[in-house]
């Protein structure tokens, strides 16, 4: 599925990018970051410094989201094997690959942190592969020695790695594991509760990715929403849940520092099937972080780096008790997460019908996998100028060709239906044999 269309479009955005000074085609999507803009929130340190930290110490041999379970053990062996981490098989899955714990630290207070329970949602799995690295590392680090002197780090990593091995959500048996929690019919649900038992951690954090289209209210699709889970269908405010509040509040003002203006609050309906959500309820203050995407971040390689560095510093505010001067209205007062983004915007050009000429319209595309750009399809055309994508390409008033299968032709007429292959030759002028300057996808 990957390949089936061709390269990516994310590669051809950068190729258009690099052609700008002849093509006069724009990728807005560096604009539109503001990565870098906003100044430190509550910083212990500059996020920049936390930022280059883990930049320093990401594992170069995970570089994909379609990390195996075998490709992601071997890739954080070299961590495991000095000495610092603690590794246990805790379990098996359906299929019988081992469930493991990484553990860090021997400070009174216990976090435990458990990723990709859905098999396709790897951005966390990937950041925590950094975070080994930089516990391993012999390099002296005060943060490394607060997070060691105050806190125990129990990290599962993967829980579902048979739905990673083919990137599906489920287990290799059909079931979500994050809906298991009353049976724990699976063997990693399982395995999840007997290690929380076990632990009985004071703070908990459930890393899960989020579908990519999800928008913060009415603005940018969201890179992060967050949630402490509701212990209770009234959704209470106890002390364990007001405690997760104050970690999701001082995660809110650190994370602007690296995705201003998209970050979300997941919604909060109590879900008893949930492991969040009862995880809250056991008595361990937890913190939902869904991973959604940045722009022009296929393999989500830029928002792992900031996941791994927003991870160092907020085990570090909970070493430091830091976390809890944040202001909870600072959670609170985000937007919720609602649908409604496109993948890819066209805009800025003409769309030529082969018969008719050209059209003045913008473009709006979805991908079967949106991140990965893969399997494009045209979802509307026309005025979008108040659409929302995660990535904007602009043409600069040069033509769109569709290529043959984009469109549908009978009887000498020609279709542009909504739902075909969005493939497209880019071209100066409306003719067809005006000079190419790149291609969609
Ligand atoms: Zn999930």
């Amino acid at each position: 599925m990957r390949r089936g269309l061709g390269r990516p479009v994310g590669a051809n955005v950068r190729q258009a990018r690099r052609r700008r000074l002849a093509a006069g085609v724009t990728l807005r999507v560096g604009a539109a970051l503001g990565l870098l803009a906003a100044a430190p929130i509550e910083a212990q340190t500059p996020w920049s410094d936390r930022l280059a930290l883990a930049e320093r110490h990401r594992v170069a041999a995970i570089s994909e989201r379609r990390v195996t379970h075998a490709r992601f053990w071997d890739a954080v062996a070299p961590s495991l094997d000095g000495g610092r981490l603690a590794v246990a098989e805790v379990g098996r899955s359906m299929q019988g690959r081992a469930l493991r714990t990484v553990t860090f630290g021997a400070g009174p207070v216990t976090v435990f942190l458990w990723s990709q329970m859905h098999g396709d949602e790897a951005t966390a799995t990937m950041a925590l592969a950094d975070v080994f690295a930089f516990l391993a590392s012999p390099e002296p680090s005060p943060l490394r020695d607060r997070i060691a002197q105050g806190l125990t780090v129990t990290v599962l990593p993967m829980l579902n790695p048979d739905g990673a091995e083919i990137f599906q959500r489920e287990n290799a048996g059909g079931i979500d594991i994050n809906r298991d929690v009353r049976r724990l019919a699976s063997p990693e649900a399982r395995t999840l509760k007997a290690v929380r038992d076990r632990l009985r951690p004071d703070f908990g954090f459930n890393l899960h990715d989020q579908n990519a289209r999800t928008r913060v209210g009415n603005g940018e699709p969201a890179a992060i929403a967050l949630l402490p889970p509701p212990a209770d269908q009234a959704r209470s405010y106890g002390p364990v849940r007001s405690r997760a509040r104050q970690v999701a509040a001082w995660l809110a003002a650190d994370f602007g520092n690296a995705v201003a203006g998209r970050i979300a609050k997941y919604d909060d309906t109590f879900n008893p099937r949930a492991f969040g959500d009862q995880m809250q309820a056991w008595g361990t203050s937890t913190v939902l972080i869904e991973s959604g995407a940045l722009p022009d971040d296929p393999e989500k390689q830029r928002l792992r780096t900031r996941h791994a560095a927003a991870r160092l510093r907020v085990l570090e505010a909970i070493a430091t008790r830091s976390f809890e001067r944040a202001d909870p209205a600072r959670y609170e007062s985000l937007p919720f997460n609602r649908g409604g983004a496109y993948d890819l915007l066209v805009v800025g050009g003409s769309l030529v019908v082969p018969g008719v000429g050209p059209l003045r319209a913008d473009l709006a595309i979805n991908f079967d996998d949106s991140v990965a750009r893969t399997g494009g399809r045209i979802r509307e055309v026309g005025d979008l100028e108040t659409a929302v994508a995660l990535d904007t390409l602009d043409l600069g008033g040069k033509f769109l060709h569709p290529m043959p299968d984009a469109v549908l032709r009978t009887g000498g007429t020609t279709w542009v239906p909504i739902g075909s292959p969005a493939r497209f030759v880019i071209r100066e002028t409306a003719e067809p044999a005006g000079r190419e300057v790149g291609r969609l996808p």
